[in-house]
């Protein structure tokens, strides 16, 4: 049995990442969502345990000294980290991981865990960033335009990533990460 494959799909807010895991989720198999820990406050319609898990500061920096985390960062004001046992889990049982993290959070990865694919959400511009982030409605102008100012400066992290998706007409993109996780998968299958 072939271990896990960890794929990390990062990007700018806005830039479709949630709707394009879901899509190819949902049509995949053996691909399981890391479900991240967050500080920030559930969006309607967030389920616990299943989008994120919500907790307070306190128990997410309890979990940081307890080295509960495969890496975590501060993104836009808000503390996010993934689990680190259900990512053992996964390389070790064969099962595939898909992590939506920013940029900070795959440089650790990156780090650590360098056979990981990494994947980049790039939107045409910044102008539709913040056309999809008003449509999208769960934040509020001011947390929008934090969004919108960090944006530039993760665009600039695209060279560091072994794919970038340009995420213009979803189907497109959808179809281009499917490719890269089914062309990966027979890379491993096809291995000596
Ligand atoms: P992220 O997870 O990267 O913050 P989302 O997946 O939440 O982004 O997408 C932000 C908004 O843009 C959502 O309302 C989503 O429906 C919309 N969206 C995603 N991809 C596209 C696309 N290719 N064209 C137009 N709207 C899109
Ligand atoms: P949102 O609040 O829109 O769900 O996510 C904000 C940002 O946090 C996105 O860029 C998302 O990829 C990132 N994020 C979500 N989970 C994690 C995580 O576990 N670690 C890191 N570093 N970033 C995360």
């Amino acid at each position: 049995m072939r271990e896990g494959i960890i794929y990390i799909i990062s990007g700018p807010s806005g830039g479709g990442k949630t709707t394009l895991t879901k899509r190819v989720m949902a049509d995949l198999d053996n691909l399981r969502f890391s479900v991240s820990c967050t500080t920030r406050e559930p969006r309607e319609g967030e389920v616990d345990g299943r989008d994120y898990r919500f907790v307070s500061v306190s128990k997410f920096n309890e979990m940081v000294k307890e080295n509960k985390f495969a890496e975590y960062a501060n993104v836009y004001g808000n503390l996010y980290g993934t689990p680190i046992d259900q990512f053992e889990i996964a390389k070790k049982c064969g099962v595939d991981l898909i992590l939506d993290i920013d940029v900070q959070g795959a440089k650790q990865i990156r780090d650590k865990y360098s056979e990981a694919v990494f994947c980049f959400v790039a939107p045409s511009s910044i102008e539709e960033l913040e056309r999809r982030l008003t449509l999208r409605g769960s934040e509020g102008s001011s947390v929008i335009q934090k969004r919108l100012s960090v944006a530039q400066k993760e665009m600039e992290e695209t060279e560091h990533y072994d794919y970038i998706i340009h995420n213009d007409d979803l189907e497109q993109a959808v179809s281009a990460l499917k490719d890269i996780i089914e062309s990966k998968r027979r890379e491993y299958e096809e291995a000596p």
